[in-house]
């Protein structure tokens, strides 16, 4: 397939990379003028959309979003697919839907989940919203790009299902740390806690999978003194998507906005940017009751 890349960070460059490496031909186009393998540059990003079976994105934002669809939509090929992967919020997601759909272009929006990591071994899980014709064509590219892709419905269903998973992540994270803070004021081991917990009803992936003590359960970030892994910042931006779209459904969500809240104090008032999200234990190790 003749695939146009826009926005080459350190989860499109790599995702690039790896279509490149199976045999697509992949141009590419980042205001930072950063490439990837095997792809190659193009001067602007209506320039890597021309011509291209599939256009896909990874952007920092909805707005940046928005501002690249205006481009690139009008040169794109009829029945060609505009597939987003970048984390934004479902407005911005549905207004570029309804903007593809006036063009003949099928939109997709298919955040994902599995960081750099996930990115570079080609281990990423896809959560994607849009027509079954959009999401057939790109079936094959999230193959090589991930692991595992659920099609959640129609256009912002991905985005959806994105900002609803992390809330959990959020919460049950703060809760983990909150929980083995609590363990050691009360003078329990980490290591027992961790062993109880793991196999009680109070696992989790957070607890299980990501465990944020050092030196016990797997090797996770805490490891390796807080570097991420998954940001602080990402899950405050995580968070606040969450809430936006909580807000605009009506619905009511009070651990996401504590955890909100609580990321937002740690990132923008504590020494939470730059550290791995899990951080949040050292936090708590460090406060008292207030
Ligand atoms: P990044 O900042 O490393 O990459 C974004 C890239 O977009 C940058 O290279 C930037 O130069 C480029 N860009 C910005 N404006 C542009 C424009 N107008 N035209 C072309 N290129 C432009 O971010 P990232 O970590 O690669 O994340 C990308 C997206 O994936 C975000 O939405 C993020 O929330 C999401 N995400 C990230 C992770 C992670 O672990 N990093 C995990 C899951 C999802």
């Amino acid at each position: 397939m003749n695939i146009g890349f826009i926005g080459l960070g350190n989860m499109g460059g790599p995702m690039a990379a790896n279509l490149a490496a199976a045999g697509h031909s992949v141009t590419s186009f980042d205001v930072a003028g950063t490439t990837a393998n095997g792809v190659s540059a193009a001067a602007s990003a209506v320039e890597a959309a021309t011509g291209a079976d599939i256009v896909i994105t990874m952007l920092p934002n909805g707005a940046i979003l928005r501002s690249v669809a205006n481009e690139v939509i009008p040169v794109m090929d009829a029945n060609a697919v505009l597939l987003d992967c970048s984390t934004v919020d479902v407005e911005s997601t549905r207004a570029v839907a309804e903007q593809c759909a006036a063009a003949n272009v099928l939109a997709m929006d298919a955040p994902v989940s599995g960081g750099v990591g996930g990115a570079s071994g080609g281990t990423l899980t896809f959560m994607v919203g849009g027509s079954d014709e959009a999401f057939a064509k790109a079936s094959p590219l999230f193959e090589i790009m991930g692991q595992k892709a659920v099609h959640c419905g129609p256009s912002g269903n991905g985005q959806a299902a994105k900002i609803c998973n992390n809330m959990i992540l959020g919460a049950t994270m703060i809760a983990t740390c909150e929980s083995f803070a609590l363990a050691d004021k009360l003078g329990l081991d980490r290591q027992k806690m961790f062993d109880v917990v793991s196999t009680s009803s109070g696992y989790s992936w957070s607890m299980n999978a990501y465990c944020p003590a050092p030196g016990v359960g797997p090797t996770t970030p805490a490891d390796n003194n807080y570097e991420p892994g998954f940001a602080a910042d990402l899950m405050l931006k995580d968070l606040r998507l969450a809430q936006e779209a909580a807000i605009g459904a009506n619905a009511d969500t009070p651990m996401g906005a504590l955890a909100q809240a609580l990321y937002a104090q740690f990132v923008e008032d504590e020494d939470g940017s730059g550290k791995d999200f899990s951080a949040m234990l050292p936090k708590f190790e460090k406060s008292d009751r207030p």
